[in-house]
């Protein structure tokens, strides 16, 4: 899948008029920024170094009124739309050659409301920021692994977080959404209004419009939750991943068990057991204490810590901001031996240091929502695995895609389901992105006409109107 390979079912320009750009301009309380502009460099780049796109106008939109306007203006000038949140996309769904990026990075704020258990997130809120606000009343919802991707673009595609276990996904949170639709009209959706719409933004990605703040239930964490990371060596790697998959068999909801090949930050290559516990800290050294106890590792990080502070604890390397970034995933139910090897050979063979092999155990109540439900359809006891390459240097571009490339090669034909919609890379194909919806993929195709029937929202893992 390149970004440009779903049909639009109108014809898109990709070049602005000035004359109507400025009088559009006029009206914002946000800005325009072009490539003449002073920010333009700073403004057009996204989270992943890798993708270097120039849009024709970045609108900062600083409000409703804004995004009416800008989704107005793409229309009628009939320009290419890419709808920008936390600008984390590895595939680059944030930007454009040409056309319009709609950015709403200015619109980042966070509400709670400490009696209702609820928050409201502005469309270009990250999850550090959600954090912060509901940890100061001791709550938090299912956010992501690392705190600076963009709340409703994580939410949009399911969400696979720290709490999934306990909480389901960031989605099965969601309360309600404000959207700015394909027409240029503020509509709400919640559960009793455009009840359709709400359930294809619970896994459906940016296809139904623009999302300008969301509403989710938070859940009580305390100020302290158990977790961190146990590391082995890497050569390690085929013992400590089998007990892995012991581990994850009888996991209670509360707890969680990720894992990785990855390198430290000094270069040790090793495997780690990414762990945490939502609830009383003893009861979660309980449950946690056999995954500590085996075999002998390097380091055993994991100790109480504030939720926020886990929910940052992997920002390094992986949210850092401007590196190249290519990769892989799907999901499977089982962890084969044949699995466990490919990986670990693949880590073996890693060409770059902030690369990593990481598996993400989805289970608990994020299992359990029957799958039909919501959007997101990929409803199992299951892990999410995927092969990131993470460089900095532009000249090596090929051999860390070459590497992401064979590991994936060798792994896919081991793993028994589709990839994430959040985790889709560049290149799947349609065929691919279609999977991710699984059987939901229909009924999606008939939102996606009701709402955005020339598909102008196409820059994501597409559905075409049907
Ligand atoms: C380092 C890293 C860690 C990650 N960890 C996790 C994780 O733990 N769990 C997980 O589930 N996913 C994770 N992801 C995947 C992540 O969910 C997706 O990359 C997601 O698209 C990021 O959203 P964003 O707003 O940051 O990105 P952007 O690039 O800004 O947006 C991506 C797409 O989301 C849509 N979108 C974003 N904001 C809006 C909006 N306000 N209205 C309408 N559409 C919008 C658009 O289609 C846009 O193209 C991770 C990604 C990275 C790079």
């Amino acid at each position: 899948m390149t970004d440009l390979a779903a049909p639009s079912l109108v014809q898109a320009s990709t070049s602005v008029d000035v004359g109507a750009l400025a009088a559009f301009e006029e009206k914002l309380k946000g800005c325009v920024i072009t490539p003449a502009g002073a920010d333009y460099e700073r403004a057009r780049h996204v989270w992943n170094g890798h993708i270097d796109r120039r849009p024709a106008v970045i609108v900062r939109c600083r409000g409703v009124a804004d995004v009416i306007d800008a989704v107005k203006f793409a229309r009628e000038h009939a320009l290419l739309v890419a709808v920008r949140g936390g600008a984390h996309n590895v595939a680059g769904h944030g930007t454009c050659d040409g056309g319009m990026v709609i950015d709403l990075s200015g619109m980042g704020g966070v509400d709670v409301d400490p009696a209702a258990r609820t928050a409201r997130a502005y469309g270009g809120a990250l999850w550090r920021d959600l954090d912060r606000e509901a940890q100061a009343f001791g709550l938090a919802t299912t956010g992501g692994t690392v705190s600076n991707t963009g709340v409703v673009g994580l939410t949009l595609g399911g969400g696979l977080g720290w709490l999934m276990g306990t909480h389901g996904l960031s989605a099965d949170s969601l309360l309600s959404a404000s959207v700015v639709t394909a027409a240029g009209q503020a509509v709400r959706a919640s559960a009793t209004e455009n009840a359709d719409l709400f359930w294809g933004l619970r896994g459906g990605g940016g296809n139904f419009g623009v999302v300008t703040s969301m509403d989710f239930q938070l859940h009580p964490v305390g100020p302290l939750v158990l977790g961190g990371p146990v590391f082995h060596p890497l050569a390690a790697a085929r013992e400590v991943l089998r007990f892995y998959r012991e581990f994850c068999a009888d996991l209670p909801d509360e707890a969680e068990a990720f894992a990785g090949c990855l390198a430290l930050p000094d270069g040790t290559p090793v495997v780690a057991l990414i762990l945490g516990y939502n609830g009383p800290l003893a009861t979660g050294e309980k449950v946690l204490a056999p995954a500590r106890a085996f075999g002998t590792p390097l380091v055993d990080m994991v100790g109480p810590l504030p939720y926020a502070a886990r929910n940052a604890m992997l920002d390094v390397p992986f949210g850092i901001h401007g590196l190249h970034r290519y990769w892989k995933s799907g999901v499977t139910n089982t962890l084969s031996d044949a699995l466990i090897d490919a990986v670990a050979v693949g880590a073996e063979g890693m060409t770059s240091p902030l690369s990593a092999l990481l598996f993400f155990r989805v289970h608990g109540a994020a299992a359990r929502v029957p799958s039909g439900d919501t959007a997101f359809s990929l409803r199992q006891d299951q892990w999410d695995v995927n092969v990131v390459s993470q460089w900095s240097q532009p000249a090596e571009c090929s051999r860390h895609i070459e590497w992401t490339r064979r590991t994936w090669g060798d792994v896919e034909p081991l793993i028994s389901g589709a990839t994430y919609v959040n985790h889709l890379a560049a290149d799947d194909t349609p065929e691919r992105v279609r999977a991710s919806f699984g059987t939901n993929y229909l009924r999606l195709a008939g939102v996606k006409r009701t709402w955005d029937a020339d598909n102008l929202f196409r820059l994501n893992p597409n559905i075409l109107p049907a």
